[in-house]
């Protein structure tokens, strides 16, 4: 057993304990949590919290480190990538899964809500500590391949690891038949995820049809999708095709209004809206309303979507990010990074909060200042 003390404890689902001690099994899990030491812990000079939920991120996308120019706008991104997926071999892409799994360990994150679209990631998955909630993801806007696309989808679910879903990609890729495909497949207690409002252009599409994302599809030579437009916000046109789901994780929210935050809390039975900020400011230089989003939400959650947009997988960095922005208190941030990205992924009674009974994993916020300066702030894995 370990008696673990800090300058303060930050459960993530309750007020934050001055002088308070953990202690804990030789396995990890919480026995207790106590306002008062008696002298033999193990004592930390800073912060101890939670280890972190990353609540949306890309494992396999993670060869594209450093590769794609910062601020080249969602369509430059995409041809950029889709560019490097076809020059880069298997091998490259399987290691740098690896490096950015043990990055994450280092970060001290625990659980990760991973999108995938191959199989590239499985394996290395497996041989790590981090929990993992698989998101198979689809798209394909042309209905005539909805069919094919669902079956190929299907063979590769039958490989992964539990828990996991097939979930649509983005409100603007996929054809109704599809979007239908995927409804239809939900499992009761399942989470589902979707991109939202990652650039400005999807509003255009759905309202009138034009913009970058209609060009795009009529250069690659294809028809809009049949019920494009349909003069509504892109979640209210595509609402009914998640609303069964007991969770639906909202991406990105970057141009998110508030009759969109109105129209997911009154059709969702719960709805999160996770926040990739330093991924908002690589591609478009954008951050999302998250003033708002408090206002009008409790459950934002924190992820670092993938290295092919973002210089680092640290829950840590956006933290220190939506802080410089947005003055965000750290009792508030903490729950964010840890409990409300649990819940989102259906893993909250074994992490993301310090209770008896859980297996969080402990992590020291530390910058060795007489006062705490999240900016400054460096992470350990205590446990
Ligand atoms: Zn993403």
């Amino acid at each position: 057993m370990r008696r673990i003390t800090a300058d303060y404890i930050y459960t993530a689902n309750g007020s934050p304990i001055k002088n308070g001690v953990v202690s804990i099994d030789n396995q990890g899990t919480i026995l207790s949590v106590e306002a008062h030491r008696n002298g033999d812990e193990e004592k930390y000079r800073g912060i101890i919290c939670p280890g972190f939920v990353n609540a949306h991120c890309h494992t396999e996308l993670s060869f594209a480190k450093n590769k794609i120019a910062e601020n080249s706008g969602i369509d430059n991104f995409i041809s950029q990538l889709e560019q490097l997926k076809q020059t880069t071999s298997l091998l490259e892409k399987q290691e740098a899964v690896k490096m950015a799994i043990d990055e994450m360990q280092h970060e001290g994150i625990v659980a990760v809500g991973d999108i995938i679209n191959t199989a590239l990631s499985i394996e290395p998955k497996k041989e790590s500590n981090i929990d993992f909630y698989t998101f198979l993801e689809i798209y394909g806007s042309q209905a005539v391949m909805a069919e094919r696309i669902w079956y190929s989808a299907l063979e590769l679910w039958e490989q992964l690891p539990k828990p996991k879903n097939i979930v649509p990609h983005a409100t603007y890729s996929l054809s109704r038949t599809l979007f239908q495909k995927v409804r239809d497949f939900q499992e009761y207690f399942s989470t589902t995820t979707i991109h939202h409002l990652e650039s400005e252009g999807e509003i255009s599409f759905f309202k009138e049809g034009i913009g970058p994302m209609a060009d795009r599809l009529k250069s690659w030579g294809l028809d809009l999708p049949m019920h494009i437009p349909t003069h509504r916000r892109p979640l209210e046109s595509i609402g009914s095709f998640l609303a069964q789901n007991k969770k639906v994780l909202l991406v990105h929210n970057t141009f998110i209004e508030k009759q969109d935050i109105d129209f997911a809390n009154n059709n969702f039975e719960q709805v999160y809206y996770a926040l990739c900020v330093n991924a908002n400011l690589y591609i478009e230089r954008k951050l999302p309303p998250v003033e708002l989003l408090k206002q009008q939400s409790h459950t934002i959650c924190i992820g670092t979507d993938s290295l092919a947009s973002n210089k680092q997988l640290s829950i840590l960095a956006e933290m220190k990010t939506l802080d410089k922005y947005f003055a965000i208190p750290l009792e508030k941030l903490i729950r964010w990074a840890c409990y409300n990205g649990a819940c989102a992924l259906g893993m909250e009674s074994k992490l993301g909060s310090i209770e008896a009974g859980k297996k969080p994993g402990l992590i020291l916020l530390n910058n060795n200042n007489e006062t705490f300066d999240l900016q400054q702030t460096t992470v350990k894995v205590i446990a």
